[in-house]
């Protein structure tokens, strides 16, 4: 058994889910678990979608969707032609007529809620598109309903997954499947009481960990568009380095830094069962990639460059000059948890803690529950970078032209927080 991710941009459009088809083709593991992102930018455009919805106003709803649905039809129209096709398009047609139907009939308010509902669609529609060109060039596979089978809890939009339930439905499906290619969707799964939710965006890679922890998977792959796992972010910096082989300890820090490779929880369900994960290019799949085990032969002997952006700081200082630490992490940490706020850097003084988070809808809404017993002030629209195995020479040429609000720095690492 293995596991197969293949994200957004491997499944953008014809060419990219033809490539897939290749790369499972030429698999002879058996039985081979593809796990399928939305193609492209869909979640962004069901984000806009549910926007719209949970604004009231269908109409915006309805006209957003049409861009979809010409856009998942043009795919399928390139990938099937023949007899194959008026069946597919009434297989994708039912999909959009219930999302339509859903998004007309405006019964629900809850914002969490009604966004897995309707933002899940991404993946069922890829799944679908993928499943049925395997179907239409005669590779035959199974198309599983991951809402149905990985079950989580109510939390939408950051659901967790209920791992006993979803271990008992999943394996008996998988067992049940008689073809050797079994496809998911990632990022989704659904309530015991059949209400759709997500994992968290990009939770994709956390879907392929998970199952290939429920099935014992041999290995798993993430194809992505990139060579592997580099030192740096290459849309970001010139000269990035490959890196052939990670830890999971490694792979964790990165992916908590910020680094996009890899989703932060994909790690533990891996390390759990010393599942070793690859990292690999989908337009070059004979290339090794870059492996993520727990033992590696060489440590990474390169500065690693993590760029983690749109990061507001928080500075938050007790009204009455009162400063008991032990004390006011606890409710300090409560009200992020509350907010689903994601910290990505802490630092503390005598009379001040200064937290970065992500930016993020409910960052207001926390700002006002600490002002209760707080003074908070706010700094948006920083970047922070992070440099592990820095030197004396990388910390000058980093700080470099920057208006630095904070940093950290420890033996190897240095933290920038920066306008
Ligand atoms: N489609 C989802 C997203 O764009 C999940 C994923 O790609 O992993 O966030
Ligand atoms: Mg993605």
């Amino acid at each position: 058994m293995e596991i197969y991710k293949f994200g957004g941009a491997s499944v953008k459009d014809a060419a990219g889910i033809r490539n897939l088809a290749q790369i499972v083709e030429n698999t002879n593991q058996e039985p081979l678990v593809v796990v399928v992102s939305a193609m492209g930018k869909t979640t962004n455009q069901l984000e806009k979608i549910h926007s719209a919805y949970d604004a009231g106003s269908q109409d915006n709803a309805l006209l957003e969707l049409q861009q979809l649905e010409r856009y998942h039809f043009d795919v399928l129209n390139q990938l099937i032609e023949g007899d194959d096709q008026a069946a597919a398009h009434s297989k994708l047609n039912a999909i959009f007529q219930e999302l339509k139907t859903y998004l007309t009939s405006l019964i629900d308010t809850h914002f969490d809620k009604t966004y897995d509902k309707i933002v899940s669609y991404g993946e069922v529609l890829s799944t679908t598109i993928v499943s049925l060109y395997l179907n239409h060039i005669k590779c035959s596979n199974t198309l599983l309903d991951m809402r149905q089978l990985l079950i989580t809890d109510n939390q939408y939009r950051d659901a967790n997954i209920n791992y006993d339930e979803s271990a008992r439905r999943i394996k008996a499906s998988v067992s049940n499947c008689t073809t050797p290619i079994i496809i998911v969707q990632g990022f989704i799964g659904g309530t015991i009481d059949n209400q759709p939710t997500t994992l968290g965006r990009e939770g994709s890679d956390y879907t392929a960990a998970m199952l290939a922890n429920i099935l014992d998977a041999k290995r798993v792959t993430i194809w992505k568009d990139v060579p592997g796992v580099l030192n740096a972010d290459p849309k970001l910096f010139d000269n990035t380095v490959h890196i052939p082989e990670m830890t999971y300890s490694e792979a964790v820090e990165l992916a908590f830094s910020g680094a996009q490779i890899i989703h932060p929880k994909t790690i533990r369900p891996l390390e759990n069962k010393g599942i070793a994960l690859f990292v690999k290019p989908f337009t070059d799949p004979q290339n090794a990639g870059t492996v993520i085990k727990r033992q590696i032969a060489k440590p990474i002997n390169v500065p690693v460059y993590i760029v983690r952006k749109n990061q507001v700081l928080l500075t938050i200082r007790p009204k009455d000059f009162s400063f008991v630490l032990e004390s006011t992490l606890p409710k300090l940490f409560t009200i992020i948890e509350q907010n689903k706020l994601k910290v990505s850097l802490i630092q503390s003084s005598a009379i001040t803690i200064s937290v970065s988070v992500d930016n993020s809808r409910n960052l207001f809404a926390a700002i006002e529950q600490l002002q209760k017993d707080y003074q908070v002030s706010y700094n948006d629209g920083l970047t922070l970078l992070t440099v592990r195995g820095t030197t004396p020479q990388i910390i000058k040429e980093v700080e470099q032209d920057k208006e630095i609000l904070l940093k950290q720095t420890t033996r190897r690492t240095i933290k920038l927080l920066y306008r």
